[in-house]
């Protein structure tokens, strides 16, 4: 159990990589750590009474299937979470 702050989207999100719809859970530490879980439609209130203004803000998750790490951005729009948008995929190759 990691300290971040959870955006789901309303339907798993396609691997950029893989293009497999395993991307359920976008993760982000850029909030401090609330432990709060989000839906797009929310508003996005934490418990420390911050309110996130418009715009874009980064976030994370990786693929299930092939393991790429997949760096997105939540969108925000009047206050509410409205979609993640600007999906890419970084995957680390082991030596
Ligand atoms: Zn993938």
């Amino acid at each position: 159990m990691g300290c971040y702050d959870s955006f789901l989207p309303s339907e798993p999100m396609a691997c950029p990589l893989c293009h497999k719809a395993t991307l359920r859970e976008f993760q982000s530490k850029e909030f401090g750590e609330n432990l709060q879980s989000f839906k797009v439609g929310d508003k996005v209130v934490f418990s420390d009474c911050l309110q996130l203004i418009d715009g874009k803000y980064p976030v994370y998750d990786s693929c299930r299937e092939c393991g790429a790490w997949v760096n997105a951005e939540i969108h925000i729009e009047g206050g509410v979470f409205v979609r993640i948008v600007n999906l890419v995929a970084v995957k680390h190759v082991h030596p």
